[in-house]
């Protein structure tokens, strides 16, 4: 059938109200992309971050707070990766759900009330190796599956009519995470020896998550270059032949890594940690890490 426009447009105005009504909003866009999976037919999935915007060096603008007001729910990583929205989110009445990882929801904190996970047992020491690899768990294909699952558990209680739906969808996403999980272990099979550099030390999940060689990262914190004394290291480890890849990210422009590759013959790849031009629809997220994965696949050649 073939609607009458003004029919068309009486539809279409239903369906943006009906939208506007129930958003959920990721902070960056890899979170967007996990609950577009779980929403899928049920809300509208919004991103906070602008494409290209690092939640390393994000100021939040006006228009930031406003969106944040009108979202039904915001998902976000949590107070060390993001800690321009912890206030936010305290001042206002927004339900928000920061990132888990398995074994830390036992904390005793709210489950998906006004306050937002905040998480008192993480200190807050960004120079730490260890902690600045915690700050990315979206690019753990296992911390994925285990967050999405508590996002589920949430978005069931806000909206109970659609619980069937959600849980279906969760059991998809799942199921298409596992599937990723496998093809991309047959991929990467036979490069695990194979040594890379990282831009930034955001990829533990991924690396470790595969089994991958990463000798180093040019640096901890992209908003800061690295010493002379760890780019006199790393250039000692490419001139010994320890390295064929060096990976570079599109957020941020090395032109330290330029300077340090040149004359050596080393590939190079570009690993995008925020999603940038995959859309927030279902799939995105497999979509996302396949395509980091085939970065790997193809940089990681002896
Ligand atoms: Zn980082």
């Amino acid at each position: 059938m073939k609607l009458s426009l003004p029919i068309a447009l009486v539809f279409s105005a239903l369906l943006s109200s009906a939208a506007s009504a129930a958003t959920v909003m990721g902070s960056i866009k890899p979170i967007s992309l996990i609950a577009a999976d779980l929403l899928q037919g049920v809300a509208e999935v919004d991103t906070l971050l602008p494409e290209g915007a690092s939640p390393h060096d994000y100021a939040l603008r006006p228009s930031d707070r406003r969106r944040i007001a009108e979202a039904d729910l915001l998902i976000w990583v949590g107070p060390q990766t993001e800690p321009y929205l912890e206030k936010i989110i305290a001042a206002s009445d927004i339900d928000a759900l920061a990132w888990q990882e398995e074994g830390e929801e036992h904390a005793d904190e709210p489950q998906g009330g006004h306050e937002p996970g905040q998480d008192q047992s993480q200190p807050h020491k960004e120079d730490q190796h260890d902690d600045h690899e915690a700050m990315h768990p979206w690019l753990s294909p296992e911390s994925a599956e285990h967050f999405a699952e508590q996002i589920t558990e949430l978005l069931v209680s806000k909206y109970p009519e659609d619980a069937d739906k959600i849980e279906e969808n969760l059991a998809k996403f799942l199921e298409s995470v596992e599937l990723l999980n496998n093809e991309s272990e047959a991929k990467l099979a036979d490069k695990k020896t194979i040594g890379f550099f990282v831009f930034h030390d955001a990829y533990q999940g991924l690396v470790s998550h595969f089994g991958l060689n990463q000798v180093g990262y040019f640096t901890l914190d992209p908003s800061r270059k690295p010493g002379a004394k760890h780019l006199s290291e790393l250039r000692s480890q490419l001139e010994e032949n320890k390295i064929s890849c060096v990976f570079v990210e599109p957020q941020f422009s090395p032109a330290v890594i330029e300077a340090i590759t040149r004359g050596l013959n080393i590939n190079e790849g570009k690993l995008d940690p925020l999603a940038s031009g995959i859309n927030v629809q279902a799939g995105g997220y497999v979509a996302f890490i396949a395509g980091l994965v085939d970065q790997f696949d193809s940089c990681l050649a002896p």
